[in-house]
């Protein structure tokens, strides 16, 4: 849930922070990063026609004589083997996915239940072009088990009929948000094991040179396993390493935004997502939202309720009107004791895990991959690898371990490409050319079947975000 489009520049915030444009950023955040980012509303306009072009006799997806009747298989996932009652159900919408409708279908080639997402209005404006085909590149780059990634795309029409782009992904069953507001118990094991695929999916991520953005319990996708995955890559952008070049602030779910990023910054690393982390390990042990304000300037209040009034040598990054906001107000002591109340579970070793992600200065934070060297996340890790990962394996002697638990990726994510895009047609055929080589020598492609009643739903749905989307340029 992030923003509004045709709400513009309007400077709400603007009199508390003078001389910052920080207002207008905030204006139209909706602090409602509790809840998870779902198909709730009913498509309000038409798409065009479905897919068309089929050379290759490619699958139909969508009921008819395709999907719905087939028998699920067990998934190459050790975390599905069991179909679960969502893998027997039929096509439905399910709703992850910050820009773009989502759907559990099955795929016709081996009935199994996936997801299929579909990323519309790709081709309205070259920023909704580079974003969308920035996303579509970094789900096929992903190899990693605690990170979502593409299974295929769908086959695009002729190139004059291309409008939108189907991928299929991974189906998980829940997410973390849906885990942590239910009744189920939330015991430190399962804390331990979700914290550790989540900083070990985040390493993974960083070492590629990805920043997430949008780091949120809606964002991590969990099996009934436990087995968790990051996903939602619509905001997620390569990180800068020039200070000067400015950055986008229109990131992060209000509850889950670092304080640099809430007092202006113009250059952010990937220290931001490792405070939303810790923000997500906090609301594990006390399941409630840590720090859950009305705006952002209350965000800013209630962290440093917690913190303490942070040193000038903290600040030096922020906006004027933020840094006289901080020093305005009293002088605050840190009250992290607090933190021992969350929970039972809240034990000395977690605190002082999450007193490392919870530091106000983004250069004093603690990286992903040091949080994992944390001897708190030792169970995890090895609960993790001794039943969950993909990467060991059991001989009738034992368990073999894998060297790398915490593997990074093999290259950096490379964005070159971006900079040679310059208009909405470009960019479609180098997209149209990158799917249809991306499926080059792999399985039957699949398309739409567009006699399905359902899909006649879902090719007409258009995603209630990204249609709401109004953004400048993306950086
Ligand atoms: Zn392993």
């Amino acid at each position: 849930m992030a923003y509004h489009a045709g709400t513009g520049r309007q400077p709400v915030c603007g009199g508390l922070f003078p001389g910052s444009d920080l207002g207008h950023k905030y204006f139209c955040a909706e602090p409602t990063g509790a809840a998870p980012a779902g198909l709730s509303a009913a498509p309000t306009s038409s798409g065009p026609a479905a897919p068309a072009g089929t050379p290759r006799h490619p699958a139909a997806l969508g009921g008819g004589t395709g999907g719905g009747a087939a028998v699920p298989q067990p998934h190459s996932n050790a975390a599905s083997e069991v179909p679960s009652p969502a893998e027997m159900e039929p096509d439905r919408p399910i709703g992850y996915g910050a820009f773009g409708v989502v759907w559990s279908v099955t795929d016709p080639r081996d009935g199994r239940k996936v997801a299929l997402k579909k990323m519309p209005n790709v081709f309205q404006n070259l920023v909704s072009c580079k974003r969308v085909f920035r996303e579509l590149r970094m789900l096929c780059f992903f190899k990693h088990d605690n990170v979502l990634s593409a299974l295929d795309i769908l086959q695009p029409p002729q190139i004059d009929c291309f409008e939108e782009i189907y991928v299929i992904t991974e189906l998980m069953q829940s997410d973390l948000h849906k885990v942590i507001v239910s009744p189920q118990p939330l015991t430190t094991d399962h804390i331990k094991v979700f914290l550790y695929q989540i900083l070990r999916g985040l390493k993974y991520l960083h070492s590629a040179g990805i920043l997430h953005r949008d780091i949120k319990p809606g964002n991590l996708l969990v099996n009934s396993n436990c087995l968790l995955k990051i996903c939602d890559f619509g905001l997620a952008r390569v990180e800068e390493p020039d200070p000067s070049r400015h950055m986008t602030q229109e990131v992060v779910t209000q509850y889950y935004r670092a304080p640099e990023v809430l007092m202006g910054s113009r250059h952010y690393g990937a220290a931001i997502d490792v405070w939303s982390v810790g923000c997500i390990f906090a609301e594990m042990l006390g399941r409630r939202i840590l720090f859950q304000a009305q705006s952002p300037i209350q965000q800013l209040d209630l962290i440093t309720d917690l913190l303490g009034t942070p040193p000038l040598s903290a600040m030096v990054s922020a906006c004027e009107g933020a840094r006289a906001h901080i020093l305005r107000g009293p002088h605050k002591p840190p009250s992290l004791s607090v933190l021992y109340m969350l929970s039972e579970g809240a034990t000395h070793e977690a605190v002082h895990l999450l007193c490392r992600m919870l530091v106000f200065d983004p250069n004093k934070r603690i990286s992903g991959s040091d949080a994992l060297l944390h001897p708190y996340l030792d169970e995890g890790r090895l609960r993790y690898h001794t039943c969950m990962c993909q990467c060991c394996y059991s001989v009738p002697s034992g368990r073999v371990y894998t060297r790398d638990f915490e593997p990074e990726a093999e290259r950096p994510f490379s964005h070159s490409y971006e900079q040679s895009l310059l208009s909405v047609w470009q960019g479609k055929e180098l997209i149209h050319r990158f799917i249809t080589e991306h499926q080059q020598g792999k399985r039957v492609p699949l398309c739409i079947n567009p006699q399905s009643a359902a899909f006649k739903t879902f090719i007409r749905s258009t995603a209630w975000h990204s249609s709401k989307v109004s953004r400048k340029e993306e950086r």
